[in-house]
């Protein structure tokens, strides 16, 4: 029996990487089983889901922005309910801080807790505020609802947590250290996606190379992969992220045998020099990155690899930052997600000497930005006149008259086409090219 009698409406508004787009869809589930439906209308919303972030300290301010922003909806709306969810709660000490600042929020929940929120719900209906902030997972994986069905591509959570405590990152002490999914678990998962017309997962976890470290007899990644690979009717798997120090011989070998495993790695480099590598924990060399790359590209010539860089960590000198430009140029990323280190309190970074001044960190990011953009420009220009798989996602985002679809490499393309090519792999032969989108025409 459900909560609600009559259909009411939900806005989840989401910060963060996929595992938190993850767990909003998780909570958009839970709330249709509750009879919500969802709408991005705040004025119409009966409930407001702020699922949070606190990776950074800036992302975190824009967050509270927010919450701040609906006490004015909940005075125009007393019945609305407001619930907050996360990373950023489920910091450890974070909640009464929290609480004190925005008491007009009914729901807490932390990361562990997003099964329970159908619970906490119904228990806020009473007008009390709840809290539940779990320091451990102690709940089966399973008990929470899984990805939508219904998608064309459907994100799969393979494991929790990581165990890595990088320097500058708050994830393990937010999602706990890692566990793994059962592999019959996933499979299972992905084969109804896939009955519900589901023709692309993209698998998850903080460090998938890790994927049944905690099991035994052992069972890897690769072997997930060779399983998933198998399953009739997928078109295509992807995975995020991959730590460089976990990827083994056996996983890249893999993926060259495979014959729905997309040829995409991202591969966060963060820094191109050792000793900065060393201060974030990092746990590789820049040599030891660089002979995975040599690795990827023997076996399989066509990959493609994104990256992320943090410019202006502590203690970072001109030299330093100089070996991660020229890390850039040496793999060939397609794309590069790059940031300004940002204090977080609680990582062991924070209290590192030599923080770097905000104009110093801003003209760094610019100058890396510009030597990736060229490179994703040249990338892209080397494409034209070549034929490529593409995996047809339906109408382009910013014009509706043309489809759009991703290579195996994982880079957008535009196209004109017939809408009835959705879902379908399609050869294009790139006739254009930009620093980020391609142009195509249907190959016959
Ligand atoms: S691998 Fe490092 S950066 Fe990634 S989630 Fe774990 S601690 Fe954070």
């Amino acid at each position: 029996m459900t909560l609600l009698e009559k259909e009411k409406k939900v806005v989840t508004i989401t910060y963060g990487c996929q595992m938190s787009e993850r767990d909003a869809e998780t909570l958009t589930e839970i709330t249709r089983q509750e009879g919500y439906t969802s709408s991005d209308d705040l004025e119409d919303a009966d409930l407001v889901i702020v699922n949070t972030c606190c990776v950074r300290e800036s992302a975190e301010n824009k967050i509270l922005g927010k919450i701040g922003d609906l006490k004015k909806l909940k005075e125009k709306k007393p019945d609305l309910k407001i619930a907050i969810s996360g990373c950023m709660v489920q910091q450890p000490g974070a909640l009464e801080r929290l609480q004190k600042r925005a008491p007009h929020v009914d729901i807490w929940a932390g990361t562990h807790n997003l099964h329970e929120f159908s619970d906490l719900l119904h228990r806020s209906e009473t007008g009390k505020r709840v809290a539940e902030i779990w320091q451990e997972p102690h709940q089966t994986l399973e008990s929470a609802p899984l990805a939508e069905k219904g998608k064309l591509q459907a994100n799969v959570n393979i494991m929790y947590g990581c165990d890595n405590f990088c320097s500058y990152c708050i994830v393990p002490y937010v999602r706990g250290r890692e566990r793994s999914r059962q592999p019959q678990d996933i499979i299972k998962e992905i084969k109804d996606l896939v009955a519900a017309g589901c023709k692309e997962v993209t698998l998850l976890g903080q460090n998938v190379n890790s994927y049944g470290k905690d099991f035994a007899p052992s069972y890897d990644f690769a072997d997930l992969l060779q399983e998933v690979d198998q399953i009739p009717e997928l078109l295509r798997i992807r995975f995020i992220t991959s730590h460089p120090k976990d990827l083994s011989d056996k996983l890249i070998e893999t993926i060259a045998r495979g014959k729905k495993l997309c040829e995409h790695f991202h591969l966060p480099l963060q820094s191109g020099s050792n000793s900065i590598l060393r201060c974030m924990n990092r746990h590789y060399t820049r040599e030891y990155y660089l002979s995975r790359v040599a690795k990827i590209r023997e076996l399989l010539p066509q990959a493609t690899l994104t990256t992320d860089i943090i410019v202006g960590f502590p203690g970072e000198s001109e030299q330093d930052f100089a070996e991660t430009l020229k890390m850039i140029s040496s793999v060939h990323y397609s794309q590069a997600f790059t940031f300004m280190y940002s204090k977080r309190s609680g990582t062991v970074a924070a209290d590192m000497p030599g923080q770097i001044p905000l104009d110093l960190k801003k003209r760094r990011l610019q100058r890396l930005m510009s030597v990736q953009n060229e490179e994703s420009y040249q990338l892209r220009q080397g494409m034209i006149g070549k034929c490529y798989e593409i995996l047809v996602e339906g109408p382009s985002k910013t014009n509706p008259n043309r489809l759009t679809g991703r290579t195996r490499g994982n880079i957008l393309v535009v196209f004109d086409g017939p809408p009835e090519v959705t879902g379908s792999l399609i050869t294009l032969r790139i006739v254009e090219a930009g620093s980020w989108t391609l142009v195509g025409e249907m190959v016959p």
